[in-house]
């Protein structure tokens, strides 16, 4: 077992809050919080969808009780039913997942199930939309506990960007250059609202996950003179940076200041203009920890998601998705030492899966995303036994107007494989 639960009796004292140990129920009354772990720093959009209190009984079940519940709603859903599983989530959801894998995969996943009635998406609230556009008319896609939402997707709003998007217009015009690129071309990261993919279908734009950003950047490139990407600026540097792009050429957007605090000179030299997003579990690795693993472990193979700040995506040896990250490490023939950085329940699980490694965290602290954490088989439990009973709890619906064009980018970057 690698449950948050089991994590923190293993470390004691060694966790970013002592709140992890309660339910996440505790925190479904309107709380303005994410709830405990990584994001509990950040501020929740008041507009953010709440999670109403969960059932008493489901509640105050055990582990055991609410596993046997699960598995006998299964049973009797059959293939009406199926439930996909992040890669961040907690073992005792991972195990009833029919599909294991990171936004991308499970988004695939939802589209190759075409005879289920209803997608059970254990992750967060922009995957469980991105399954909605993508899944056939009447399936119906439910997210167990509707805080279960993203603080970097939630860094980028879609009045921000459309407020940002006229100032640029206001200063590059719309007309094409020689070659007929367009000003400025919009690519969100995957870890964003549907209305933000819809946004960039509307505009010439398209999504890109962590797997094939180079690839959608290029793509953008070819038909822009600039880029303006969003939530995520780490991912958008990373990215661009190992593409050649030079730092000074990737001012930084804040939404709350005029021209995003630039001069007009410097947006007008720009080749990737970057939304002020990050993720905040990400956003806890640091150098001295990669300095630390190198010195404790020599030899040590350090590996980080590109969510990471620029320094420490330097640093590591390596950096990749969680698919790369899975791949790289069921790859290593000989037993190797493994330094990761990315969620912890991923890395831990990754260590019990293969034990001919040795393979731990960067950070020391035990500290999940505060979101991925919402999700717990009390939730799962309550959203499949309506499921049985014919009712449909928490689903997760894309209006129309917004899915149309949020389809749109969603094919463009389907269609842009990751480099080799
Ligand atoms: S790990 Fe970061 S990007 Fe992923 S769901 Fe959590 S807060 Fe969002």
């Amino acid at each position: 077992m690698t449950s948050v639960d089991t994590l923190i009796k293993s470390a004691p004292g060694d966790t970013c809050s002592p709140a992890l140990a309660d339910g996440p129920w505790t925190f479904d009354l309107g709380l303005p919080s994410y709830g405990p772990g990584a994001s509990q720093g950040d501020i929740i959009p008041t507009g953010s969808p709440r999670q109403g209190q969960l059932p008493v009984e489901y509640q105050r079940a055990s582990t055991e009780e609410l596993h046997d519940r699960i598995r006998v709603a299964k049973q009797e859903l059959g293939d009406r039913v199926v439930v996909l599983g992040h890669f961040y989530q907690r073992d005792e959801i991972v195990q009833h997942a029919d599909f294991l894998g990171d936004s991308f995969q499970l988004a695939n996943a939802a589209q190759t199930v075409p005879n289920a009635e209803a997608i059970v998406f254990c992750g967060v609230h922009f995957m469980a939309e991105t399954a909605d556009i993508l899944a056939q008319p009447g399936q119906s896609v439910i997210l167990p506990n509707l805080a279960a939402g993203c603080s970097m997707a939630d860094m980028a709003d879609i009045d921000s960007v459309e407020e940002a998007w006229a100032q640029l217009a206001e200063l590059y015009g719309t007309e094409p250059d020689e070659s007929g690129r367009v000003p400025v071309i919009p690519v969100t990261y995957m870890n964003s609202s549907a209305a933000l993919k819809g946004f960039c279908g509307r505009n010439g734009g398209i999504v890109c996950t962590s797997s094939n950003a180079a690839t959608v950047l290029e793509w953008a490139f070819e038909r822009g003179q600039r880029v303006l990407f969003f939530p995520d600026q780490h991912l958008g540097r990373n990215t661009a940076k190992a593409m050649g792009v030079p730092l000074e050429q990737m001012p930084m957007w804040n939404p709350n200041k005029p021209l995003g605090g630039n001069d007009e000179q410097g947006l007008l030299d720009a080749r990737v203009i970057l939304w002020h997003g990050f993720c905040s579990v990400h956003r806890r690795f640091t150098v001295d920890q990669i300095e630390k693993a190198r010195a404790e472990h020599p030899g040590v193979r350090v590996i980080v998601h590109p969510e990471c700040p620029m320094p420490v995506v330097d640093a590591a040896d390596e950096a990749g998705s969680t698919d790369y990250i899975r791949k790289a490490v069921a790859a290593a023939t000989e037993p190797t030492t493994f330094a990761i950085g990315t969620e912890i329940n991923m890395v831990n699980r990754l260590a019990a899966e293969f034990p001919q490694h040795e393979i731990f965290c960067l950070d020391p602290v035990v500290c999940p995303c505060s979101t991925m954490y919402r999700i717990h088989p009390g939730y799962l439990a309550w959203v499949l036994e309506a499921l049985v009973r014919g009712e449909t709890l928490n689903q997760i619906t894309v209006p129309d107007d917004v899915a149309e064009p949020a389809r749109v980018a969603l094919e463009r970057m389907l269609a842009a494989k990751p480099r080799a």
